[in-house]
């Protein structure tokens, strides 16, 4: 008889059933079988080997491998006209450590599922931990024994029968789906698993010694020892590096087909110009980016090229000369900023810088002048048509926004220069609508990023992009200092914080103070930014956390509300900073407020900025020397570095104090630490990847979009992720459409999802 077939694209609901397919949908966001086999297991128990049960902390929902050491009932005495009721404790250790599992009854004691813990017997045990009577404890934990001594127990049998290895699964689970019932609904597809085709081709398996997929699929989930478990996650995350980087290939590959008109410089135009009235020489990377990006846009296929740099290496000037380039060669560019307090800073440092060469049509104006338009969604009614007009006929040579213009109506005459400014904020598809703004040819795309990238995480994450980096600092700028004021245990130290900005500002120098809420809010949008604004660091809420070492679930914080910039500013007006002249800045003020305050403080008119991270990216007022970080340990490692790039601006010295209550010794302090003890931007965005899970890095860049990765690790995978990139970009080359590859299109489909979507739609 013919058994069904299960196939990685099957939904669950079908393989499973509705009830086992919509929980996983629902808790684990898993909707095919491909995904549910995708759900590794996060670590494996070795029989003999338990879990370190002094490790546990109150609140963690967790899954331990311990032995049953005693059980007793604990009756109470019976109320009347009621039967019995009491307790049944369970203790069991790690050897060392013990741990209680309670479990109330009525009626008869020790109810029937209970027989099977008797002393001796080995089991996972998973509920959440609280403490009784200075005792850990499970109440009515989920209970599985392991193979072994027990008689009779038909648990043991199935188990027996479930795990023939050594090596048992734990997979990332929840209060509501046990680790043990992934296991069995990955059995269950199993047992009826096709995986079609093997799509690396088999010439590659061979050169790297690869095992067939479906053989590695199988050991992942159910490996009979270390080194069938190793070959498995060796094959698939071959898997994952080599799809990812054929489908970017094809996407490198069918945008350098397309023609791009060819901007070549021009002798004695604006650019040129531009140069001469530079305040500052450019510096050697400056020279050397300027160079290669001036090549690229006199070629006749589009410019895809990322520019990273430290934070403040002067990215922005570069963006204007080839915008400049562009405009003497007739085009248009147009600058997407992420904010609309960066747009108008844009907008005023290019027209400021140009001059009168940004003044076209108007008297006196220079003789190659452009016109420079800003467009963001504040614009009023009339400047608005104003500026589309600008923009369709081609007066304006450079526009700046923000989305605004990747609205509908905004018709470039020419636009021939994309730059993106701080990608991180922007996904693909906004990138994608504003190339599909010129009209036959792809204009030239330049991204600039934040933050530095490891080259791994470049290739992954921009692998449609060559990369440029700015490495040095202008010269004349003096170093950041970076502090860590422990607010809880040294409140003397945050009064001397407070003190050294009154000092600053004593000097004329101005100051940011960051918080990660706004405030005043009835709940809704209120963290503007702030990395982990629950301080619930790197784990979800409602999956196992049984991993020794990983960060509390803000019970270091005992759980208060992150500081507000309402209420902080508030309180400094009234305090520590009485007298000085306080603004503040946030994402709930009116676009046109928010201008207002960043012009005031940009002309010193504010000596103190109470704000979000709204001032994270890009903000630039060099008489701001002084950064204090409330509750940063709410921030991720990358965004304090780019916050206190904010006041290493100038050739005053910058200080930057991160005050936090985390404990001494916490791994959230270790991460301020970690932060004060460098300024090495590279260094610290592979201390936050390698902290951060791959998938949240890769999401943020990829527009929130869940990531095709898990296995993979953007750091210690390096060679591999260099090697299949060559490999995969070498099969694309040779069939552009994959057509002698159909296993390989089908898992291009299948492991990136929907982000297959936007990888098509060049
Ligand atoms: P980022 O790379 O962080 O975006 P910006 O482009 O905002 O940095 O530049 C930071 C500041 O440095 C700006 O005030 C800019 O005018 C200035 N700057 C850029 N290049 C140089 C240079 N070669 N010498 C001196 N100052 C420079
Ligand atoms: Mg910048």
């Amino acid at each position: 008889m013919l058994r069904g077939v299960t196939t990685l694209r099957e939904p669950l609901i079908r393989a499973l059933g509705a009830k086992n397919g919509k929980a996983l949908e629902s808790i684990f966001g898993l909707r095919t079988v491909g995904d549910l086999l995708r759900h590794y297991p996060r670590r494996y128990y070795t029989r003999g080997e338990l879990t370190d049960l002094s490790a546990l902390r109150d609140g963690d929902h967790v899954t331990v491998l311990a032995r049953v050491v005693s059980v007793r009932d604990h009756p109470l005495p019976s109320l009347p006209g009621q039967g019995r009721r009491g307790r049944t404790e369970v203790v069991v250790t790690d050897e060392r450590a013990k741990l209680v599992l309670t479990f109330f009854f009525k009626g008869n004691f020790r109810p029937g599922y209970l027989r099977p813990l008797v002393p001796g017997m080995v089991g996972m045990f998973a509920g959440t931990v609280s403490t009784f009577r200075r005792q850990r404890q499970l109440v009515h934990p989920e209970c599985e024994l392991l193979p072994g001594a027990a008689p009779n127990s038909d648990l043991t049998a199935e188990l027996a029968a479930e795990f023939a290895t050594e090596m048992l699964p734990v997979y990332p689970a929840s209060a509501k789906f046990s680790s043990w019932s992934i296991a069995k609904a990955i059995k269950t597809v199993l047992g009826t698993l096709d995986t079609g085709e093997d799509p690396l081709p088999a010439e590659l398996r061979e050169r790297y010694g690869l095992i067939e997929r479906a053989v590695a699929i199988r050991a992942i989930h159910r490996p009979l020892d270390e080194a069938d478990l190793a070959q498995a996650r060796n094959r698939l995350k071959w898997d994952e590096a080599f799809t990812l980087q054929a489908a970017l290939a094809q996407r490198r590959l069918a945008a350098a087909a397309l023609p791009a008109m060819p901007r070549p410089p021009a002798q004695g135009g604006i650019a040129d110009s531009f140069d001469a009235a530079l305040p500052f020489t450019l510096t050697a990377g400056q020279v050397a980016v300027g160079e290669t990006i001036a090549g690229d846009l006199a070629c006749a296929f589009p410019m895809h090229r990322l520019l990273q740099g430290e934070v403040g290496s002067g990215k922005t000037v570069i963006a204007i000369r080839a915008m400049l380039q562009v405009v003497d060669a007739g085009g248009q560019a147009a600058l997407l900023a992420p904010t609309e307090v960066l747009a108008q800073q844009h907008y005023r440092s290019v027209t400021d810088m140009l001059g009168p060469l940004a003044q076209r049509g108007q008297l006196g104006s220079a003789e190659h002048a452009t016109g420079v338009t800003l467009l963001t969604g504040s614009v009023g009614a009339a400047a608005r048509r104003a500026a589309l007009t600008d923009v369709f006929t081609g007066d304006a040579g450079i526009i700046i926004g923000t989305h605004a213009l990747l609205e509908e109506q905004v018709q470039f005459a020419d636009l021939g220069l994309v730059v993106i400014d701080e990608q991180h904020r922007f996904g693909v598809e906004q990138r994608d609508a504003l190339r599909a703004k010129a009209a036959d040819n792809r204009p030239h795309v330049l991204v600039m990023t934040a933050t530095p990238i490891p080259r791994t995480v470049a290739m992954t994450v921009y692998g449609d992009l060559e990369t440029s980096t700015l490495t040095e600092l202008p010269a004349g700028r003096s170093a950041i200092a970076t502090h860590v004021v422990p607010a809880a245990d040294k409140p003397r130290f945050l009064e001397r914080a407070w003190e050294r900005v009154r000092e600053e500002v004593g000097r004329g120098r101005q100051a940011y103070v960051v918080c990660p809420r706004i405030g005043d809010s009835a709940g809704g949008d209120d963290n503007d930014g702030a990395d982990y604004p629950e301080g619930d660091d790197f784990s979800d809420a409602d999956v196992d956390e049984d991993v020794p070492g990983a960060l509390p679930r803000g019970v270091a914080q005992g759980r208060r509300q992150p500081l507000a910039v309402l209420d902080v500013a508030a309180a400094l007006d009234a305090g520590p900073l009485a007298g000085l002249r306080l603004g503040v800045l946030h994402g709930r003020l009116h676009p046109e407020e928010k201008d207002r305050v960043m012009r005031e403080f940009s002309a010193g008119r504010l000596d103190v900025l109470v704000a979000t991270t709204v001032i994270e990216v890009g903000v630039d007022v060099p008489n701001a020397t002084v950064m204090v970080i409330m509750d940063a340990e709410r921030y991720g490692v990358s965004q304090l570095h780019q916050l206190r790039g904010r006041v290493g601006r100038g050739s005053a010295a910058g200080l930057c104090l991160l005050v936090s209550e985390a404990p001494p010794a916490s791994p959230a302090r270790e991460r301020l630490d970690a932060v004060a003890a460098t300024l090495d931007g590279f260094a610290l965005s592979r201390l936050d990847l390698e902290q951060r899970r791959e998938g949240d890095v890769l999401g943020a860049a990829q527009a929130g979009r869940q990531s095709s990765l898990r296995l993979l690790r953007l750091l210690s995978d390096e060679d591999l992720i260099r090697q299949a990139r060559e490999d995969a970009t070498a099969v694309v080359v040779a069939d552009p459409d994959l057509a002698g590859h159909p296993a390989l299109r089908a898992a291009i489909d299948d492991l990136l999802g929907v982000q297959a979507e936007y990888l098509d739609k060049t």
